[in-house]
Parts: C-alpha cells; sequence; structure tokens
C-alpha cells in the first residue's frame, strides 16, 4: 500500500485553502460537504469562489500567505499555480506535522485527495497512490454504476438498528449473518426501495427469531481456488471467501486469491510441498472436523479444482464420517486455466479428440501409468506434478510410439502474473526444463494443439526453438 486510506471527521474543523483557483473550488465545495470551516488565502479568486464569500460561506483573506496562517487548522490545501508558494506553504505545514495536499503535485503532498464515490452516509474513496488519477476516475464511474443510487437508506436504515441488534445478539458471528440476511434478502430489498415501515417490521421480526436460533452448526466448503487468478474465482468462491470464519488453505491456492477472504476470516496454512508433506492428509481432515465441530463455518480452499487431483475425495469421506455437512465449489482446473492462458485448445476437431489428465506424481518412487493409452494419436496429455517424472515420461511416450517431435509446453504458475512457459518437444524438453529451474507449480501439456498455438501466434517455433532446442515465453509472449 503506498498511501494509508483513512477517513478524517472535518465537522467544525478549520482548513486552510492556499489560492484561487478553478481547482481550489472544487476542493473547497468537497471541505464544505464534510462540514469544514474553511478559511482561504488568495489575492485574487475566480467567480465560484467569490460567490461562496459573497455567501459567506467561507472566510477570505484576500493577501499573500503567512505561517501564521497555520495556527489552528487541521489540514491544507494549497491549490495555487505559484510553484514557489506551493512549496513554501507545503514546507511550513509539513514542519508543524500538519497534513497537506498540493493540488497534482503528490512530491509535496502528505496526503492526496482520492477520487470519491459519495452514496452519504457511505464513502467510497478510491487512489491509485498517485500512479494514474485517469484509471481512479475510470474505477469511480464503475463504481458509481454499480453502485444503487439508493445505497445511502440502506445504511441509515441499519444504523437505527445497530445498537439494538449488538445488544440482542452476543456473538459476533451471529450478528453477522444476521446482517448478511438483512442485506441479501427482502428487507435490504424493501429498505432500498423506500418501504422503511415494512422493512423495519420485517427486521424485527428477523431478529426475534436470530435470538432463539440454536447455535449454529458448523459446515464446510470444500472450495475451488481456480489456478491462481483471483478473476477466475466463481462467484460462489467469492461470496463463500467474504463469510467464512476459517480459511484452510494450501501452497497452490495464490496470495491474490487468499486477499478475496475477509479481513478478520482466520486463516489456517495446511500447505504441502513437492516431496514434502508439512501435515498428512489425516491431520487436515482432522482439522476441518475439530473446526466445523466448534461452529465455525470452514472454507477449505484448494488449488485449481477440489476434485482434480486435489484429494477432495479424502477430505469428504472423513467429513461425512464426522457427521459435518460439506458442500463442494468446482473451480478452474490447472489444465483449463493454463491452456487458455496459453492460448492451447486442449481439443480440436483435426487433432485432438480425446484429453486426458494423468499425475505425474510418483508412488514409492516409481510411476505406474497406462503408456500405450498416453501414447495414442489425436490426444492431448495434460500431466499434474510432472515435473520431477519429466525424463520418464518423454522417454515412456516416445517408446510407446508417440513422435519425438511431439511438441509439448511447461506452464509454471500459470495465470498468475508469474507465469512462465518453456515449448519444446519430447525430444527436448527434459534439457529446457532444467535450464530453467522450475520451482513454481507447473503443467505440463503434449500433444499436437501444443504447435497450434505457436503456429496461431506467429511461430516463434520457426524463429528460434528449432535448432537453440530452448524458448522461454513470458505470459503474454506466445
Ligand atoms: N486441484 C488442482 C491440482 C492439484 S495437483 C487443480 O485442479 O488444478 C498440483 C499440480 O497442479 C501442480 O503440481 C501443477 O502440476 C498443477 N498446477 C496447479 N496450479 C497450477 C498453475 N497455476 N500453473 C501450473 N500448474 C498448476
Amino acid at each position: 500500500m503506498q498511501t494509508f486510506p483513512l477517513f478524517m471527521s472535518l465537522q467544525g474543523r478549520r482548513v486552510l485553502v492556499v489560492g484561487g483557483t478553478e481547482a481550489a473550488a472544487r476542493k473547497v465545495e468537497l471541505l464544505l460537504s464534510a462540514g469544514a470551516q474553511v478559511t482561504l488565502i488568495a489575492d485574487t479568486v475566480v467567480g465560484e469562489i467569490a460567490q461562496l464569500i459573497d455567501e459567506a460561506r467561507i472566510s477570505w483573506a484576500g493577501r499573500a500567505f503567512y505561517n501564521e496562517d497555520l495556527a489552528g487548522v487541521s489540514l491544507v490545501v494549497v491549490a495555487s499555480d505559484d510553484e514557489s508558494l506551493q512549496a513554501r506553504v507545503s514546507l511550513a505545514a509539513q514542519s508543524r506535522c500538519l497534513p497537506v495536499n498540493v493540488v497534482d503535485r503528490p512530491k509535496l503532498s502528505s496526503f492526496i485527495m482520492p477520487a470519491i464515490v459519495d452514496r452519504a452516509p457511505i464513502t467510497i474513496a478510491i487512489s491509485t497512490g498517485g500512479a494514474a488519477p485517469a484509471l481512479a476516475r475510470r474505477l469511480r464511474a464503475e463504481i458509481e454504476r454499480a453502485m444503487p443510487a439508493a445505497i445511502g437508506r440502506l445504511a441509515r436504515f441499519a444504523e437505527v438498528f445497530r445498537a439494538q441488534v449488538r445488544r440482542t445478539l452476543e456473538q459476533p458471528r451471529a450478528r453477522r449473518r444476521f446482517w448478511d440476511r438483512v442485506f441479501e434478502g427482502r428487507i435490504g430489498e424493501m429498505a432500498l426501495a423506500g418501504d422503511e415501515i415494512g422493512a423495519r417490521r420485517e427486521l424485527i421480526r428477523l431478529l426475534d427469531g436470530a435470538r432463539t436460533e440454536a447455535p449454529t452448526v458448523g459446515m464446510v466448503h470444500l472450495v475451488g481456488a481456480g489456478p491462481g487468478d483471483p478473476d477466475l474465482l466463481t462467484m460462489k468462491a467469492h461470496r463463500l471467501l467474504q463469510r467464512a470464519d476459517v480459511v484452510v488453505y494450501d501452497r497452490l491456492v495464490s496470495t491474490e486469491v487468499l486477499a478475496m477472504t475477509r479481513r478478520d476470516a482466520e486463516r489456517i496454512y495446511v500447505g504441502k510441498r513437492r516431496g514434502n508433506h508439512s501435515l498428512p492428509q489425516d491431520e487436515i481432515n482432522a482439522r476441518l472436523v475439530a473446526l466445523a465441530c466448534a461452529g465455525k463455518s470452514v472454507v477449505r480452499l484448494k488449488g485449481g479444482d477440489p476434485f482434480v487431483f486435489g484429494r477432495g475425495g479424502e477430505e469428504i469421506e472423513a467429513l461425512a464420517h464426522a457427521g459435518i455437512a460439506v458442500e463442494v465449489v468446482p473451480g478452474v482446473t490447472a489444465a483449463l486455466g493454463c491452456a487458455a492462458s496459453a492460448g492451447i485448445p486442449l481439443t480440436h476437431r483435426d487433432h485432438a479428440q480425446t484429453c486426458v489428465f494423468v499425475t505425474g506424481h510418483r508412488k514409492e518412487g516409481t510411476l505406474d501409468l497406462d503408456w500405450p493409452m498416453l501414447a495414442r494419436p489425436r490426444q492431448t496429455v495434460v500431466i499434474y506434478m510432472g515435473v520431477e517424472a519429466l525424463p520418464t515420461i518423454a522417454s515412456q511416450l516416445v517408446a510407446h510410439g508417440l513422435p519425438a517431435s511431439t511438441p509439448v509446453a511447461l506452464i509454471e504458475n500459470g495465470t498468475t502474473d508469474r507465469e512462465r512457459r518453456v515449448v519444446g518437444t519430447l525430444a527436448t524438453i527434459e534439457r529446457q526444463a532444467m535450464r530453467i529451474r522450475l520451482e513454481g507449480p507447473t503443467l505440463c501439456l503434449v500433444g499436437e494443439v501444443v504447435g497450434l498455438a505457436l503456429a496461431q501466434s506467429g511461430g516463434p517455433q520457426s524463429a528460434e526453438s528449432k535448432d537453440s532446442e530452448f524458448q522461454f515465453e513470458s505470459r503474454v509472449g506466445l
């Protein structure tokens, strides 16, 4: 975070604005709407400000700035075009630890003014840390479009009952659930639509019911986190993450996806690394059972899809055995995410009528796969956890009849901005993989369709990889 967002109360506080420009007029309007007492220092002022002065909404000193003007003020805004004045006021304010903003001069400012969506009492502030104010304005337009104009009414409605709900429902979790029901259901709709009497009646009925409700029984949601890009989460996954009491996750879950979790939810890492199981599966199962028995709403977040090489089946079994309710929410599995990101069609009318997902994970040191089936022509083979066994996989596929020239892609950290790709053939891929040291989760795709993606993108294969046998692609490359 480049700057720390906070909302400052300016009710009745003095704010100094230096400069009488159009920009000053806009800032003054905003400050007034937050209840500030504005003093303006400027030799001359534009028409809009003159009007505010005439209406006695601000006080105006028609003279130069003196350091003494800073006495007793809470905030300083400089909207003058005079650069030496900008620097002088900024320095004087900062030496007194007064927050100061110089319009369009982030270096001279100790705070920035965000783009604002105002749905009083709801305020949404957007900042790009000074990087791209135009983008902040776009985001504001999007949020304004998505946010009902009456959302402020809903907040005011909720405020009326806040203390009563707090007294009635002691458990924060019960309160959270109660408010979720209010905002998502009929009550929220009624309040938004302005039927405040109806909404009040319904809310009181709901609150009565909630008071006598039996303590909640926990539940586990086995949720697919997708391959890494948070935009690939399902809406259901996103909603559950926003509501969970606890999120149990492992190494495959990207930090970007984890960041979608409700801020005060507990997060438990049960990560496993390749060949280094930091927490045995039955301990994970036991932990899920214990959390659910404690009445928590648990999200077990698993990379990709929970049922594709995710041991989701085992977790469900353990939970069912303990009598705990489970819901499975599918996710975009790595094969789909990586293929989409690399532009590789997994099936193709002319080149691949079958697509097989297989694990390259060795059990007790051996890789026991159905090689004749995997080496069939016109088929795409997707190998999960295949990097360590890559030499065996490549040589077995060739030994069972696939041409050594069959294209192969290795995709590491697919769909994230750390994605790397290596493209080669069954003959070359092992050497290529060794050179770039793949450390993140890596998917291996074998089949003619891999070459197809290359051909479509102008075929870097022809440019480089044929003789150098080495090709390394960034996410945008292929
Ligand atoms: N349930 C997961 C797979 C778990 S097995 C899913 O549906 O995707 C773990 C393997 O998945 C890794 O070794 C790797 O082969 C693959 N994998 C998962 N996420 C990946 C990603 N973002 N990029 C490349 N491979 C990934």
